[in-house]
Formats: C-alpha cells, structure tokens, sequence
C-alpha cells in the first residue's frame, strides 16, 4: 500500500492531558508552596475544624504530596536557571508538556506529534512525539525511521518551511537517497518583497551587490550569527538620499534598521536555498510539493475532527509515545481495511500467515 513516491512530513501540536492553570513559573511555584505550608502548619496546630479524624489525615496526605511536587518543581526549575526567566514555567499535571501555540493561536501544554505520510493511501510510514513546539531537526529523523520502518527510501520527500534551518539546505543537497522539496521560510514573502536581499543582484567579479536603486554594496567583513553561523556582510554606499530608505532599511539584520545605509548578510547556504527555491517553482516542483496539503493536512483533520484525537490520555512524553503508536497503527489498519479488506482476508485465511 506504499508507493514510495512522496513522503510528506508534518507535526501537529495534540494537548497534553494537562491543566493550563497548573503551567506556573519559579515565582508561582514558590508561592503556592508557601500557601501549603502554612495550611499544613495550621492543620498540625488543629486550628483546622474536620468532621472526622480520617478527613483529617485524608487532607493532611493531599497537602504533602503536594508539597513534595512543588518542592520537586522548585528544584527542577532552579536547576534550569529559572530565577531569572519567568518565561521558564513547569506544569504541574504533566512536566513534560510544554506551552505549545497551535495552528489557531491558542496556547497550551502540548506535545508535538511528527508524522511521516506516504501519499498512495496516506499510510503513516513513520510517527515520533516530541516535547518541544519547533519541527526543525525533525526532518532528517523522521525520514531515516520512514524508511528503517519500510525498507526503502522515498523518490521524493517534502515538509514545509518549518523544518528546515540553513545547514539543512546544504545536507538535503548531500543526501542522495530522496529529492527533497522543503521551502525556506521567507521564500514566499521575499517575491513580494523587491527589497528583500534575494532580490539584489550579485555582480561576481567586482563581489558587489546591487539594489532595486542601483546603489552598490560592498563587502565590510565576515561574521558570525547567535547560532555561530558565518556569513558575508554586505553593505549599501549611501541610503540617505533613497526615497525608499524606510521600506528597504527595515529588511536589515542590524540593531539599528532604521539607520544607516543598508545592509546584507550572505551565507555560504543560500546557494542551497536558491537552488531549492527553483526547484520548488518550477512545473514540476509546484506539482510535487502540492502533493503535501493533500497527503498531511487530511490526516490531521481525519485523526483530530473525524476520530475526536484532539488530546492525549496518558501523560509523559515516553507514554504519549506509546498512545500516539497505537493511534497510528490504528489509522493503518483502518486504511488497509479500507483499500485491502480482500487482500487482508486471503492474507489472513492463509494458516501460514497466522502461524
Ligand atoms: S535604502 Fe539603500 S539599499 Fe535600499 S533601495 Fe535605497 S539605496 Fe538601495
């Protein structure tokens, strides 16, 4: 039921079992465990009236254990320098969820479901959950367990442009065992964008660039990005008599886009990148990667609005795992039921098989 033509991969955010309200920071934590404590001190000095002493030793239990969690929490986010990070939080239900945004906008403890789909039957070919909102370094993994799980790889394999980071260009280009279609992210905006700097033109010999005004940029040095990345910077003689100086100037890497001339910075990948986005224009290419919305998206929809998965059961992410295989071995065998059903019954008539 594989026909090893397109694999396309995708991640759908699934809710944690988990309470947003128990998502809290350091201070939260603190907080709350001050709050049990006094309770609890108050519950040993009998300034607490029960109705009876099992009540009693029901509700002092209850506020340990909480106790305990917070402590743990405590720790667990002190060790991850959250003193200073109020943005660091840990959920209290499940502390392996993370605060994921979904498609909508709308925040919540989630877990990332990665997919990979052959697109013949939509069979999945390969599943991972993860614990983290970004797809990127998924894409390589994903593939390799497609194909460990089949056998083969696929002629072609496509994920959209939050998969890839700019070295994934020049490793896509290496790996000869699939074609991949992957777009950039700002591949789509930069064609309405003249003063993006895919649409400067490179002049080789004089190693300039030109902008939509014709002005000149020059090369000043080699840098590196936050992610120790090295690339050429490129800048503009004279923006301050451009007309377009506020359009074009906003599209700098710099601190200061506001001010001064124009810059650029050129990466060793963004040949790479070009030659992707070619690929992806072209007839063929566009044909290919449409292929992806029709194989993936039906999936998502198929799992979340037709069989109501819109959240785990079990919490932690090696259990949601084991929950997410099931859900997919479930959705194989309702395809083969669907397109094989004779063949499964031959298959299964045959003692053999069984055996
Ligand atoms: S701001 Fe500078 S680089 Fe940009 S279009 Fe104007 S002259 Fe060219």
């Amino acid at each position: 039921m594989i026909g090893f033509e397109n694999l396309s991969i995708d991640g759908q955010k699934i809710k944690a079992n988990a309470n947003v309200f128990q998502n809290k920071n350091l201070k939260g934590i603190r907080k709350e465990k001050e709050k049990i404590e006094k309770l609890l001190k108050r519950l040993l000095n009998n300034e607490i009236e029960f109705k009876n002493e099992d009540d009693k030793k029901k509700k002092k239990k209850k506020l340990e254990r909480r106790k305990k969690k917070l402590e743990q929490a405590t720790q667990l986010l002190i060790d991850a320098e959250a003193e200073d990070d109020d943005k660091l939080r840990y959920n209290l239900t499940d502390p392996e969820a993370k605060i994921m945004q979904d498609k909508r906008g709308v925040k919540n403890p989630d877990y990332n479901a990665q997919n990979a789909v052959d697109d013949k039957f939509q069979v999945l070919t390969a599943v991972n959950v993860i614990d983290t909102p970004s797809d990127s370094e998924q894409l390589f993994p994903m593939k390799e367990e497609s194909e460990k799980n089949t056998g083969d790889p696929h002629k072609n394999t496509l994920a959209d442009c939050g998969y890839p980071d700019k070295e994934t260009f020049t490793q896509m280009e290496e790996d000869q065992s699939t074609e991949y279609y992957v777009p950039d992210r700002s591949m789509h905006s930069s064609k309405n964008d003249k003063y993006s700097k895919w649409n400067f033109k490179y002049n080789e010999e004089q190693d300039v660039y030109f902008c939509p005004q014709g002005n000149k940029l020059v090369f000043i040095r080699t840098c590196k990005d936050s992610n120790g990345l090295e690339n050429r910077l490129y800048q503009a003689e004279d923006c301050e008599h451009c007309d377009d100086k506020d359009k074009c100037r906003k599209n700098s890497k710099n601190k200061s886009k506001k001010i001064g001339n124009r810059t650029i910075n050129v990466y060793l990948q963004d040949e790479a990148i070009k030659r992707m986005r070619e690929k992806l224009d072209s007839e063929d290419g566009k044909k290919i990667y449409q292929r992806r919305m029709s194989t993936v998206e039906p999936l998502h929809g198929d799992m979340q609005k037709n069989r109501g998965f819109i959240q785990f059961v079990l919490r932690g992410l090696e259990k949601v795992n084991i929950e997410y295989n099931l859900l997919a071995i479930a959705h194989n065998i309702r395809k083969i039921i669907l397109h094989r059903a004779d063949a499964l019954k031959k298959y299964l008539g045959n003692a053999q098989n069984i055996a």
